[in-house]
């Protein structure tokens, strides 16, 4: 961290700060210049409050030469998080395939569809049984009915299951039954609700908020990892833009900044990324492309008549030619699927 201050600060103030950083622990060094002088500060600045630091009315300026996560960053950790599910892993050289419906709307729907996607080749059954809808009036889900048919569809198929959690009384539960806990789009910053899930020993899927920052959805891994939970997967789904023809904007540059930042293994889902069925193909290709560690595909038998996100979601048959795109792109990249 460097902190600059303005050369007319008097002596006492100058020191008062530098003995406030020494206090984090940190080693810090003075320069004096003509204009300015500046404090050069060099260890763990994690628990440094940047805003504290610029209250001072002679700084100038503060500025973080290090990331602001820790456990996140590769800075520490330079090798690829690999994260174990069941008899599958993801991240490292691996590439996930997570499929299923937007939500579980009864058991023949589920049970049919984790039959085909696995038939295709998913390594993963996803389907939400508690839904965040931007409408009360919307359909919420088959909660906790529908978590035991997720079940189900695992004991036929034997595919791990991926679901999303909204409160952390469900905690106990979803520790209990599922694979891969999602934390929606929605509440990326739902900071009690990530310091409780670093509390778990299943891993965590979190979901880029609506409008976050890169940064902002590490420092939300960083909560997560900071309790003790370090089996964190990221998921890029799209932000929010200017642009309405798509439902979000698909942000595949941060799949790269992802992996250049952080060892964490970053996922895509094309599905909520457009909004739109037939762009999902396409997507998921680009995002394997590019580098991402697999993709979550929403797939519905009768998208017509779906209870949720019907219209960014792939029929069966898609997502078979899907696979096998998707399987012959991974070999030309040397992934394993
Ligand atoms: C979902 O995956 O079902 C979902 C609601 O996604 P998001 O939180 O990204 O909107
Ligand atoms: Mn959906």
């Amino acid at each position: 961290m460097v902190v600059v201050i303005r050369a007319d600060a008097p002596r006492q103030e100058v020191e008062k700060i530098k003995e406030r950083l020494e206090t984090a622990d940190c080693k810090v060094s003075l320069m004096e210049g003509k204009d300015y002088c500046v404090l050069g500060v060099i260890g763990d600045t994690s628990g440094i409050d940047v805003n504290e630091v610029a209250a001072n009315e002679y700084v100038e300026k503060v500025m973080r030469v290090q990331q602001s996560y820790k456990l996140a960053s590769r800075m520490f950790h330079m090798n690829d998080t690999v994260i174990r599910v069941r008899d599958k892993v993801i991240g490292g050289q691996e590439l996930a395939v997570i499929a299923g419906p937007c939500s579980v709307e009864n058991e023949a729907q589920i049970l049919e569809l984790a039959k085909k996607v696995k038939e295709c080749g998913a390594g993963f059954l996803r389907g939400g049984a508690f839904k965040a809808r931007t409408s009360p009036y919307s359909f919420q889900g088959m909660k906790l009915e529908g978590l035991e048919l997720l079940k189900h569809a695992r004991e036929e198929t034997g595919l791990p299951i991926v679901t999303e959690i909204m409160s952390t009384d469900m905690i106990e539960k979803f520790e209990e039954d599922v694979d891969i806990i999602q934390v929606g789009a929605r509440n990326m910053q739902n900071f009690e609700l990530l310091k409780e899930l670093g509390k778990v020993t299943k891993p965590i899927l979190l979901k880029r908020g609506l409008s976050a920052t890169i940064e902002e959805l590490l420092m939300s891994a960083e909560y997560i990892m900071s309790e003790g939970n370090s089996n964190v997967i990221l998921c890029e789904r799209g932000i929010r833009t200017f642009e309405t023809y798509t439902r979000n904007t698909l942000d595949l540059s941060a799949v790269l900044a992802i992996k250049k930042l952080s060892h964490l293994p970053v996922i895509v889902d094309p599905s909520h990324a457009s909004g739109l069925w037939w762009m999902v193909e396409p997507l998921a290709m680009a995002s394997v492309a590019v580098g991402a560690d697999g993709i979550m595909v929403e797939v519905h038998n009768d998208p017509e008549n779906a209870k949720c996100d019907g219209q960014q979601s792939i029929k069966p048959e898609r997502f078979k030619t899907l696979m096998e795109d998707v399987t012959a792109m991974a070999r030309s990249l040397r992934r394993i699927m």
